[in-house]
């Protein structure tokens, strides 16, 4: 091709490019774009690649996680929660803050994960309660024995239910860290990385996790981040035959409980009151929270020694 040939279909490349930025994403353009430039012989098409792999990581975000690596991310996550919190060994607790919490996680808008939800209950006096991407959930036993009845086991399990199927977990990763880690992982090119490149993807994988960990751990979420988790709660509770109004009970007891600093829930949650302030506008009337002989008699039995 001749190079004014060249220049004329660039131009009409770049004004086609201009007009398509509204309604395309700028991955279909530079594929398309660098597509164009391959066939034309302006660049090889080994380049071509390259630049759409460089135009797609730009775009890259949580959302492109595949159910897959969210079910890793979130395991590697546990593991690193696990490196400092023991599991409390009580195969009673175990199993019932399991059977609970899958049968919530039934009626959330995410019922299904590629690993399914797993429920652990840690030994630990402090009262705290986190989930990591995909459904592994940990709850203390400090905060299990804050529940006098199943409805508030229930609204504890819910909120970090609704943590997972938000995805909030992923969204805590550094978008830039996540760009390079996901540009190369599950790329044709990882196949033939190098031991030095492929340390270096391990290692950029590995800030993603600890960037989920510190969140949930550490930092906490944004306020609104709670909120919602707290607004998904509601609707679980409510359509697994929960009353909601056990949120605001659990959150009333820990009002009371929490000491402001303390490294549990009171660092990486809001203040108590500002959450039942906002549930208590969006429950309106409430009906107060009965837990029946049966459901009585099941956690007092699991939950016994707690
Ligand atoms: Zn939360």
């Amino acid at each position: 091709m001749k190079p004014n040939t060249i220049a004329r279909s660039l131009r009409a490349l770049a004004l086609s490019a201009a007009f398509a930025a509204s309604v395309l994403s700028c991955v279909s353009i530079a594929e398309a774009g660098s597509g164009i430039a391959a066939a034309s012989g302006v660049i090889t098409t080994d380049q071509a690649a390259s630049i759409t792999k460089v135009a797609g990581a730009v775009e890259k975000t949580f959302e492109d996680i595949t159910p897959e690596q969210e079910y890793y991310i979130g395991r590697s996550v546990g593991a690193q929660v696990l490196t400092t919190a023991r599991p409390y060994d009580n195969a009673a607790a175990s199993r019932y803050v399991n059977l609970l919490g899958q049968s919530l996680a039934l009626f959330s808008t995410r019922p299904e994960t590629f690993g399914g939800y797993h429920f652990l209950v840690l030994e630990s006096d402090a009262i705290n309660a986190f989930a990591a991407p995909g459904g592994l959930v940990f709850v203390t036993r400090g905060m299990l024995r804050l529940c006098s009845t199943e409805h508030e086991v229930a609204a504890v399990l819910a909120h970090e239910i609704a943590h997972v199927q938000f995805q909030h977990g992923l969204k805590a990763i550094k978008t830039d860290r996540l760009t390079s880690a996901l540009a190369t992982i599950g790329t044709e090119a990882a196949k033939t990385l190098g031991p030095a490149e492929l340390k270096e993807v391990t290692a950029q994988f590995e800030g993603s996790i600890s960037d989920i960990t510190r969140t949930l751990v550490n930092s906490g979420y944004s306020r609104d981040t709670e909120y919602e988790a707290d607004k998904g709660a509601l609707a679980i509770l409510r359509s697994a035959g929960y009353n909601p109004a056990a949120l605001l009970s659990m959150l009333t007891v820990m009002k009371t409980r929490l000491k402001p600093g303390a490294p549990d829930f009171a660092k990486t949650h809001p203040d108590p009151q500002l959450r039942i302030d906002r549930i208590q506008r969006q429950l309106g009337t409430l009906t107060p929270v009965v837990e029946n002989p049966q459901a009585k008699a099941r956690r007092t039995r699991a939950l016994a020694g707690i």
